[in-house]
Formats: C-alpha cells, sequence, structure tokens
C-alpha cells in the first residue's frame, strides 16, 4: 500500500495505486492540484507547480510523454526523458507525488475523448489527432488523480482553450488554472523541444517571440505577422488570433516551435 507522509515524496508508476491515494487523500478531505507534464521539467513547468501548491494541500506532478498525441512522423521517439532528474526537482519544490505511470493505454484501449471545435485550426489542422490524444490523456489523469485544481501554461494556449471546453462539456468536478508563458532571458519560451535546437538555430529561433510580440503588441493582422515571420526566413505553420492572442507555430529546421501573446485590440 502506498502511504503519503507529509514532507516525503512518492514515485507511483501505477493508475490503480495512484487512483487509490488520491481517493483516500479526498475522502480524508485534503485538496489535491495536479501538474499534468511530459517529463525533461524546466522553469515553465515549475512556475505551474509552485501555483499548484498555493492552491492544493497535495501536490501532483505527472510525468508521462503521451504516445497518443503524437503523430507517426513526429518525435514521440526521440522525446527527452529523464525521470530521475525530474523527480530530484520535483523532491526540491516540494512535489508530493510524482506520477509517472509506464501506460495509459490497454492494449485493446478503444475509448477516446474528442473534441471538435477549438481543436479544428490551429495547432489542430496541423497535428491531426494531436488534441484528441491530449484530451484523452487528460481525462485519464483528472479520473485518476481526483484533483480540485488543474495547472497548464498558457504557452499551449490552444491546449487549454480545448482542456476547458473538455472539462465544461463533461461536467468534470475541477478548477483549471493558466500560468503565464515562463521565457528565457532572450525571450524564447522554455520548452522541453528547445534541446532539439542547434546553435546556429537557437539563434534563430529567438527573433520567433521578438517578431510575434511587435506584431501582436502593435496590432499587426496575422497575415502581417506570418509576412514578418516569412521574412525573417521562418516556415510559419500558421498566424491566428482567438480569443485575443495572436497564436502561431513555426519551424527552425526540424523543430516545431509555437507561442502566443496578447494582441493589442
Ligand atoms: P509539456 O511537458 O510540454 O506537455 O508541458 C506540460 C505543461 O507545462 C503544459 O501545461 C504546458 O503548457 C506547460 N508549459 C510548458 N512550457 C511552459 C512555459 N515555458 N511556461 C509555462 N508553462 C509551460
Amino acid at each position: 500500500m502506498v502511504r503519503k507522509r507529509a514532507g516525503k515524496l512518492v514515485v507511483i508508476r501505477s493508475a490503480k495505486r495512484m487512483q487509490g491515494l488520491c481517493l483516500r487523500l479526498r475522502a480524508e478531505g485534503r485538496t489535491i492540484g495536479l501538474v499534468p507534464t511530459m517529463g525533461a521539467l524546466h522553469e515553465g513547468h515549475l512556475a505551474l507547480v509552485r501555483r499548484a501548491r498555493k492552491l492544493a494541500d497535495v501536490v501532483v506532478v505527472s510525468v508521462y510523454v503521451n504516445p497518443t498525441q503524437f503523430g507517426p512522423q513526429e518525435d514521440f521517439d526521440r522525446y527527452p526523458r529523464q525521470l530521475a532528474k525530474d523527480v530530484e526537482l520535483c523532491r526540491k519544490e516540494g512535489v508530493d507525488v510524482v506520477f509517472a505511470p509506464r501506460s495509459l493505454y490497454a492494449a485493446d484501449a478503444s475509448t477516446w475523448v474528442e473534441e471538435v471545435e477549438v481543436s479544428r485550426d490551429r495547432c489542430g489542422a496541423f497535428r491531426p489527432g494531436h488534441f484528441r490524444g491530449v484530451a484523452t490523456v487528460v481525462v485519464k489523469l483528472l479520473n485518476i488523480c481526483q484533483p480540485n485544481v488543474a495547472v497548464f501554461g498558457l504557452k499551449d494556449f490552444q491546449q487549454c482553450e480545448v482542456l476547458q471546453r473538455v472539462v465544461r462539456d463533461l461536467y468534470f468536478a475541477v478548477r483549471l488554472v493558466l500560468v503565464p508563458t515562463v521565457r528565457e532571458k532572450d525571450g524564447l519560451a522554455k520548452s522541453s523541444r528547445n534541446s532539439y535546437l542547434s546553435v546556429e538555430e537557437r539563434a534563430k529561433a529567438v527573433l520567433f517571440p521578438r517578431i510575434l510580440r511587435e506584431a501582436a503588441e502593435s496590432g499587426k493582422s496575422d497575415e502581417d505577422a506570418a509576412a514578418a515571420l516569412r521574412k525573417a526566413g521562418f516556415l510559419v505553420e500558421y498566424v491566428t488570433t482567438s480569443r485575443g492572442r495572436m497564436c502561431a507555430a513555426v519551424r527552425v529546421g526540424s523543430t516545431r516551435l509555437i507561442d502566443n501573446f496578447v494582441r493589442r485590440t
């Protein structure tokens, strides 16, 4: 049996054990804050953890590279995995439980959660099936971890929009809290995928948030922002303003970067 001792981090790898622990904690009247991640933790993830600590008695960080949100040609195999290091970072941040399941899909799993409106455009158009994978895994995590609060990053703005819709439509009793994007000193949004960038690509990548921010803050059109990004040499997937945020995805070499800024109206 898994016991939760005050001040000591536990790592749980089984969904059943995790669910048992969380149901007991909730029955005891404790509140749970969940931070879902794919690991390779950085300061962006840690900002979410710090927010969760302020909002809940028990903080759970899930570390799971969810296969169903990657397309067949995407980076699932090479996505960085460093569980021992992630656990140490969580320990330093006062996390109570790291939930690192080996798998969240039975071999014959046949149940999916699909949001069909907000997830259509932007990343949804360029990554077919991505948000179905995200919605499905997050619903599994909510059912397993029973959180009162789940914390997500505004860096993945469309993901936030999709998950808000899923939680509303399916009546999940959880509050979603969204945290602003944490950036490198030069403005590039922190991301586990930044490790893919070569020195030259990293030098170029910094222009992405600079150009997008300038376009958003000066109230440029999406088309003009896309043109400015192309002029700087980016392969632009989209620039689309949604709910007051100018959102964009570009490629630098084989690495895909996304970002968004509040647009001046
Ligand atoms: P990931 O591990 O990339 O799936 O991200 C897990 C969570 O961390 C998601 O809610 C992301 O939006 C959030 N996140 C990732 N990068 C950042 C960042 N630079 N600033 C804030 N949140 C982030």
